[in-house]
Formats: C-alpha cells, structure tokens, sequence
C-alpha cells in the first residue's frame, strides 16, 4: 500500500472519528442543572396552576369514612361554636410576597398557620424563622410539593419526613400539622403522615375561586359562607392573596371572627368541658377516653 493511500486512509478514519464524537456531542449532551432561581420560577409557576379538591369534596370524602368507620387524625375544621376561623397559607415562603403577607398580618395583630414546602423553607430558612417569631404555625406541606396520591407509597413517608427535619433544623423543634399539597390524600398519606407525629390539616372555604379580577359577587358569596369554625385555604406566592388579605381580615373583624392558629383551634376541639356547649362537650370528652382525637375534631362538625 502506498504512503499517499494510506495517509489517506488515516486522515478519512480520523475525519469519521471525529464527526462521530461531533454528532455524540450534538445528541446527547449532559443537562446543565437550571439555575436556582430558574428552579424556583418554575416551581412557583407550577404551584399557581396547583389543582385543589373543593370544600365539598372535601367534606364528602369525609363523611364516607365516617360512614366506613375509618378513623384519621385529621382536622378538616374547627369548633363551630367557638366565634374563630383558621387563616392557612401553603406552598411558602415566597422571597417576595410571604414577607409582605407578614407585614398584613402583624398590622392586623393577626396569627396565622402556614403549611411550608421544604425545599423552599431551605432557601428561605429566614422567612420560616420569621413565621415563628411572630406566632405563627408552621406546618408541613412535603418536601417537594407533590400529589402524594400519584407518587410511589414508598415515597410518601419521606415526602413528609424530609420535610419535617427542614423545619426542625431551622426552628428546632417538628411541626405537628400538615397539608397535603391539592388536599390530596389517602389510607397511606394519612398513616405515613400519622407515623411522623402530624395530624392532617385540611379545608372549609376556598376564596382562590375569586382570586380572578372582577369576581365581585362570588368574593361576597365566599366570604359569606366563611364563620365560626372555618380553615380558609390561601396561597402564598400570589400577588392576588397579597391583594385580597386586608380586605378578608377586615371582614372577619367586622363579623366579630378571630383568628386562630391551627394549635387553638386544635386545643379547642379536644376541650372536653366548654363554656359553649356543655352537653356536646361531655359527648367529646367521653370519646377522648375511649377513642383516638380524630373522632373528636369529626364530631364537633
Ligand atoms: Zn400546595
């Protein structure tokens, strides 16, 4: 073989070597990771489009297990009698608006219960700190937002467990509730939420559904429907809960409601002797003694 062929053999070998490695290059290149803000700005987009189980499924799927005997520890509202509804905020903190939402609610002298994501409590440790130090509750909300009836059960638990060492390596102590994100639960959610000490913390009202511009009549027909008793669900991370919160507080104040944290509302319902309704206390009080608290926060509804 010649010098000039095989020269040129090599040359069409080393061109072939290197447009192959050139077209592996151009096909499969490594994903960069996004940048954290970028994360963020999708995690935000996505929690904005969250879908939510409305009061009434909520309260249907309630009354089945009643109806089945099953017995979660579960808040889903608190003591009608009691003139207090429970102001809840998920998916924070925000770097923007969770700040401005605790600036509302310190105006308003008001406390309020905030179900965090634990991957953005660990960006915003400060924030979550700053929940705490004003009096309000922190709960769990998972560690990355997800629907925990659609992920692997054995997933669930450490959706909640991640989570809860977030909070307790920022406030130094676990959160006792929790909210599953769209209130989407299950006999596994509800166990694996249960095996990390939180009791499930779900929903009566649901203003979101004004929360588009212009919606006058179905913000007075919301807002009249919220009393003694209430979970009003609220987002944080939406300019418009930003917008709407002095307006609803002061609605509240007008109808003689406080505020209560998610704890009050909770030591309310395992009160066994209230000044409110002695005889519907003693009912609870005797279920105290013989079965788990869920039975309790169900019968006060
Ligand atoms: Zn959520």
């Amino acid at each position: 073989m010649s010098v000039v062929l095989r020269t040129g053999m090599l040359v069409i070998l080393l061109v072939m070597t290197g447009l192959s490695g050139m077209a592996v290059d151009r096909v499969a290149p490594l994903p960069a990771e996004p940048p954290a803000a970028q994360r963020l700005q999708g995690f935000w987009e996505r929690a904005l489009q969250e879908e939510y189980c409305t009061p009434e499924a909520l309260h249907a799927q309630d009354a089945r297990e009643q109806r089945k005997g099953l017995r979660y520890r579960k808040i889903l509202r608190g003591h009608r009698r009691i003139p207090a509804v429970a102001l809840t905020f998920d998916n924070g903190p925000h770097p923007e608006y969770t700040a401005q939402i605790l600036a509302i609610l310190r105006k308003y002298d008001v406390r309020a219960t905030w179900f965090v994501v634990g991957e953005q409590a660990e960006q915003y440790p400060e924030l979550v700190r700053a929940m705490a130090q004003a009096g309000h509750v922190v709960g769990n909300h998972t560690y990355h937002h997800v629907n925990l009836t659609s992920i692997p059960s054995g997933e669930i638990a450490n959706e909640w467990c991640l989570c809860n060492q977030s909070i307790t390596r920022i406030l130094g102590s676990p959160p006792r509730y929790c909210r599953p994100p769209g209130g989407a639960y299950d006999v596994l959610s509800m166990a694996a939420a249960a095996s990390a000490g939180l009791t499930t913390v779900l929903w009566t009202d649901d203003p979101g559904d004004f929360l588009t511009p212009g919606a006058l009549q179905v913000e007075e027909t919301v807002l009249g429907q919220i009393d003694a008793g209430s979970i009003v669900l609220l987002r944080d991370g939406s300019w418009r809960t930003v917008q709407l919160l002095p307006s609803l507080i002061e609605h509240l104040q007008r109808r003689g409601l406080l505020c209560y944290t998610l704890e009050e509302f909770d030591r309310d319902l395992r009160m066994p002797f209230s000044p409110y309704d002695r005889s519907l206390d003693q009912l609870h009080f005797c279920d105290h003694l013989l079965q788990p608290f869920d039975v309790i926060a169900s019968r006060a509804s």
